[in-house]
């Protein structure tokens, strides 16, 4: 198995690692789990800065990786347009979202459950229904205090691997790399924001941590939706 094992080792590593050490760790990462898994390696792409640097990592390691979006109902109109765009350059990517029905502003009373409804759903769904067998996402421990304690592999789920590629990767550099190759990216970040989600949960932030913007005045607050804490196979228990 590729990947520190440790998250000692993982955080001596993000200072210890230069941007070009980073990126070919990255690719040499997913071109492992491609090799082992084939097409059942399949990319979760958020719209965000992050996702877009592992999509195109990906492609550099084969054209043929396919990749999932989730979108919700409350995604600003700037990101469904960036998606939309992103889809019609890459068939390969398909998109999921649940459309049941959830009481008015259940993000305000209720964002656990939210979630779990719109943003966790979903990625079961798109598990299942695309036969991933290894999902690579684009978590970095550098984001804030809900994500330092990650690996860059992790098998949280039976018979489903988690790829963290640019685990390792500071803020800086995943701009450094989008500005470095022309890497497209949601328009949103001109803004100001720092980490992107859903327009009701996701403000323009200028705290130490890129996800203090996210959820801000609930328990959730800079937190997680559940798609890195959550069991994602269909049948799991919950
Ligand atoms: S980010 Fe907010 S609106 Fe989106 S699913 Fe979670 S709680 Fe609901």
């Amino acid at each position: 198995m590729l990947g520190a094992t440790t998250p000692d080792e993982i955080h001596e590593l993000v200072n210890g690692l230069n941007y070009k050490e980073k990126v070919d760790r990255s690719l040499a990462l997913i071109d492992h789990y491609y090799r082992e898994h084939g097409d059942g390696l399949v990319v979760a792409n958020s719209l965000g800065k992050d996702s877009v640097v592992v999509w195109d990592l990906a492609k550099r390691v084969s054209p043929k990786i396919r990749g999932f979006i989730v979108t919700t109902r409350y995604k600003p109109a700037a990101t469904k347009q960036f998606m939309n765009e992103l889809v019609a350059r890459y068939p390969e990517t398909r998109i999921f979202k649940n459309d049941v029905e959830i009481p008015d502003e259940l993000y305000r009373s209720d964002p656990d459950q939210c979630c779990d409804l719109l943003k966790v759903q979903p990625v079961r769904e798109a598990v299942e229904t695309m036969d991933v067998s290894c999902w690579v996402t684009g978590l970095r421990c550098t984001e804030g205090r809900t994500r330092t304690d990650y690996l860059e592999v992790e098998r949280r789920d039976e018979g489903l691997l988690k790829l963290n590629p640019i685990l390792l990767w500071h803020e800086r550099e995943i701009w450094q790399y989008i500005a470095l190759n022309g890497v497209a990216v949601n328009p949103l970040y001109g803004e100001g924001y720092r980490s992107l989600g859903c327009e009701p949960c996701t403000h323009i932030s200028t705290g130490a941590n890129e996800r203090d913007g996210r959820w801000i005045g609930t328990s959730k607050c800079g937190g997680e939706c559940g798609i890195h804490t959550r069991p994602l196979k269909v049948g799991a228990s919950v």
